[in-house]
């Protein structure tokens, strides 16, 4: 049976798709997902993201600076981003977060940019699509002062960890903030085993799904380019790890996906 899921991480913007884009999209709705959005990584991407959206009913965009862009980040560009968020299919900001691994802007840099971030998010009441890779436990304190401030009734939700590979105590601060966590393909690798335990203690209620493509394919896929179209296979995986039946889990994440970007999906 076709399973109903959504991508809640994709760049579709990415050359990878320049040859079939279109096809890539049809090729997702065939197999049963029904939204995807799609992140921007900078201005251009974010702005490509929001033009998809506007030709395709089912993508919706986020719109943000990745951290490894973050050296050529000014404040001045937030203005920017500001501008193009009020557009309406804009449903959160990002992907924006620090990476400690590959640290490919430096940290000093990676850190102002996620601040600005956050605070358009907030003035924005938008979600925030965080990016963190050995970068925890910054990521942790920056996060609580963040959403010290961001504790208001009717406030829409935090935002979501993407490509979630820590520990159960790191999964509980960060649901403690509020946050949801997404998984993707990756944790069907070999080198995700131990993370097993850890995906099966994660509240259902708070789990959402992503392809992270044209990066992170399914195992089977592994070297070749990403689609949101292997989705339903991730969505059968998490599953079996948490020993519920994938019909459960696709609904499960459909609707944590709408309630964190706040989406009317039937
Ligand atoms: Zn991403």
């Amino acid at each position: 049976m076709k399973l109903s899921v959504v991508d809640t991480h994709a760049h579709l913007d990415m050359a990878h798709f320049n040859k079939d884009r279109s096809e890539v999209i049809a090729r997702a709705l065939d197999s049963g997902v029904k939204t995807i959005v799609t992140v921007g990584l900078d201005l251009a991407s974010s702005q490509k993201a929001i033009k998809l959206a506007e030709n395709h009913p089912e993508v919706l965009a986020s719109v943000g600076f990745h951290p490894h862009e973050a050296a050529r980040v000014k404040e001045a560009d937030i203005t920017a981003l500001a501008e193009i968020a009020s557009h309406p299919k804009v449903i959160a900001i990002g992907e924006t977060g620090l990476d400690f691994y590959r640290n490919r802007s430096p940290r000093e840099a990676q850190l102002p940019v996620l601040k600005w971030q956050l605070e358009l998010a907030m003035k924005l009441d938008l979600p925030v699509v965080i990016h963190s890779r050995q970068a925890d436990r910054d990521m942790l304190a920056l996060l609580r002062d963040w959403t010290s401030c961001h504790k208001r009734p009717n406030r829409k939700p935090t935002g979501v960890i993407h490509c979630f590979n820590g520990d159960m105590s790191t999964a509980q601060q960060y649901l403690d903030m509020g946050f949801f966590i997404s998984l993707g393909a990756y944790i069907g690798y070999p080198a995700s085993l131990h993370m097993h335990p850890v995906i099966r203690s994660l509240p259902g209620d708070r789990l959402v799904v992503e392809t992270d493509c044209p990066y992170l394919p399914p195992q089977k896929y592994r070297g070749k380019r990403n689609e949101p179209a292997y989705l339903p296979l991730t969505v059968r995986l998490l599953a079996g790890i948490r020993k519920v039946s994938p019909e459960t889990l696709a609904e499960e994440t459909t609707q944590n996906a709408g309630k964190l970007f706040s989406l009317a999906l039937k």
